[in-house]
């Protein structure tokens, strides 16, 4: 592990990318091939292969206690050490007692994850972190911090480790990219490189795959600028989902790349119904079923909906008949032993539509419709449709794109995915193949109550800000932002902070409510993490606005009308 921790050091300090793949790739061919698997896995930031899924479950405010008990050190100093660091593992480096160390090897480290992660409750995780520590030298104990909280910060990423693997054994990127995708798992990737065996994977299901993203356009015209034909679907506010379907069992991975099955009972018994072995990507949304009308569509509901069924491990019966769920399923990644990535949408289009066609379910497949209108056989069966292909229209002109956008934000959608019909899928990739148009958001002006330390390179600058709105005469939280501003705002306003600072709480200081910002913002939810009981949804800064006092900032009140509006859509038009 020693090894490990000083070429990480050697990769810090320098910002050239290839010098730090080749700094990689020396390293990994210097180990045994065991030794340099478990390495590429450590390198690219993890404790464990992406596939696993295995968390360590030893948060940030444990790892903190053990710190504080194995250095000795009271709390200010390791909150003041954080400060100017803004990483665990460099506290870690600067607070340990130097010790010689016992020499692990980083195969012994991962068998210690694993111990970690399999040990029931903070009183055991603690000890068995505490007797890691004392074993290590405080180098060693800055990287296993590092790895254990996710985040190595020396500006590697994995696909530097791929390159590096690519390097150290002669095999091609693309090769080495294409194996670490199908396994999702960067040391066995790496065994087969150094065995020349990359082209033998074959997909392991189960573990996500890479997202494919879409890249914003502020137009109908410009949505058409890059292809002239395009797909057209809703872009609907939900949460996007991977579902894994092969021999009757179901697995559903969020964007996070978190299993999220079991949030959603309702949907694996209908994904088992699809006679092939899928990989399937979508959103899955709150939904309005439209009882006893089988010639009425059912929707989507806004994201301020599903909410309530987020995070859950136990669903009860009762929320799933109150807030019921439904798969809007766009697109198809694997079906049958083949891998459709590289096929344009066109053809992974047909093919959804012909697997959802065959299900055994016929919930999945009966659902027929034009763009966002779903009309279904029966009453029953508008009940209890789970999975739904996402309806699909085409545009080739800016008018056409602008009276589907219309359309789907009449049914209460946030506006469309256009998308281009050749286009592969590109995991991970944010192009121009598909495209967000949505509506413009609602801003709100709001007043700096509290101000925290940024990690990364906002170190030692007051980066991220929480802010309220006016109740009455009381001013109350709604919000935290993290960015936004230039660099340079940043550091005058931490000047400004620190002069007017009420209470230091340490990493957290609350200042004077002077500063008025107005933030965007998705979307607005109920959520008691703030005293307004409201929270914003993806803010972000905007702007500063030194034209307005903090008796002009926004009221309650309108941050619950724009909650109420985009709960309550106007009636579909047809
Ligand atoms: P954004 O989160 O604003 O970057 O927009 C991209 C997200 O829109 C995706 O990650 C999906 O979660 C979501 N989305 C909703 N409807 C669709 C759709 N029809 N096709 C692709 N993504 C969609």
């Amino acid at each position: 592990m020693l090894q490990l921790a000083q070429t990480c050091e050697q990769i810090a300090a320098t910002t050239k990318k290839l010098e730090k793949i080749a700094i990689v790739a020396d390293y990994l061919k210097s180990r045994a091939i065991p030794e340099a698997a478990v390495s590429a896995v450590f390198l690219s930031g993890r404790p464990f292969p992406v596939w696993e899924e295995t968390t360590l479950n030893a948060g940030g405010a444990l790892l903190w206690r053990v710190l504080e008990d194995l250095s000795g050190r009271p709390e200010p100093d390791l909150s003041e050490a954080y400060r100017r660091h803004g990483d665990l593992g460099a506290v870690a480096a600067e607070v340990l007692p130097s010790r010689a160390g016992r020499d692990l090897s980083v195969t012994e480290i991962q068998d210690r994850f694993r111990k970690i992660a399999a040990a029931r409750g903070p009183a055991a995780k603690s000890a068995l972190v505490r007797e890691l520590l004392s074993q290590i030298t405080p180098l060693e104990a800055k990287y296993i911090l590092k790895i254990m909280t996710g985040d190595l910060r020396i500006g590697l990423k994995e696909s530097l480790v791929e390159e590096a693997i690519a390097k150290a054994y002669g095999s091609t990127l693309a090769q080495v990219q294409r194996a670490n995708m199908l396994l999702g798992d960067i040391g066995q990737t790496l065994e087969l490189a150094a065995s020349a065996k990359l082209d033998q994977p074959t997909m392991r299901m189960f573990h996500s795959l890479g997202f494919m993203l879409a890249s914003p356009v502020e137009s109908a015209e410009e949505g058409l600028s890059y292809f002239e034909n395009a797909f057209v679907e809703d872009k609907y506010d939900g949460i996007r989902a991977q579902a894994h379907c092969a021999g009757g069992y179901v697995k559903i991975f969020s964007r996070t790349r978190d299993d999220i099955t079991e949030s959603f009972p309702e949907l694996p018994d209908v994904l088992a119904g699809i006679p092939q072995d899928v990989i399937l990507d979508g959103e899955i949304v709150a939904w309005s079923y439209l009882v006893g009308e089988p010639n009425e569509p059912g929707r989507a509901l806004p994201f301020s909906a599903l909410q309530q069924r987020l995070g859950r491990k136990k669903v009860s019966d009762e929320l799933m008949r109150r807030v019921p769920v439904a798969y809007l399923v766009f697109d198809v990644l694997y079906t049958g032993g083949e891998l459709l990535l590289e096929r344009p949408l066109r053809e992974r289009g047909k093919t959804l539509d012909t697997l959802l066609a065959a299900a055994r379910n016929p919930v999945v497949a009966r659902a027929r419709g034009a763009q966002g209108r779903l009309t279904f056989d029966s009453a029953e069966q508008a009940n209890n449709t789970r999975v739904l292909r996402a309806p699909v229209s085409q545009a080739s002109s800016p008018q056409e794109l602008e009276k589907l956008f219309d359309a789907a934000q009449a049914r209460g959608n946030e506006g469309l995915m256009i998308k281009d019909p050749e286009s592969p899928y590109m995991p991970g990739r944010r192009g121009k193949s598909w495209l967000k148009l949505k509506r413009e958001l609602a801003t709100l002006d709001v007043v700096v109550t509290a101000v925290e330390y940024g990690h990364g390179k906002r170190i030692g600058v007051l980066s991220d800000y929480t802010f309220a709105v006016r109740d009455g005469e009381r001013l109350v939280n709604i919000g935290k932002a993290y960015s936004g501003l230039t660099d340079a705002k940043i550091a005058e306003m931490t000047k400004w902070f620190l002069e007017h600072t009420i209470e230091d709480q340490g990493l957290r200081l609350i200042v004077e409510p002077k500063i008025v910002l107005e933030v965007a913002f998705n979307n607005i939810m109920k959520s008691d993490r703030h005293n307004s009981g409201f929270a914003l949804r993806f803010p972000r800064i905007v702007r500063l606005r030194r034209d307005k006092l903090p008796e002009e900032a926004d009221r309650i009140e309108r941050a619950k009308e724009i909650y109420e509006t985009q709960k309550f859509h106007p009636p579909m038009s047809s």
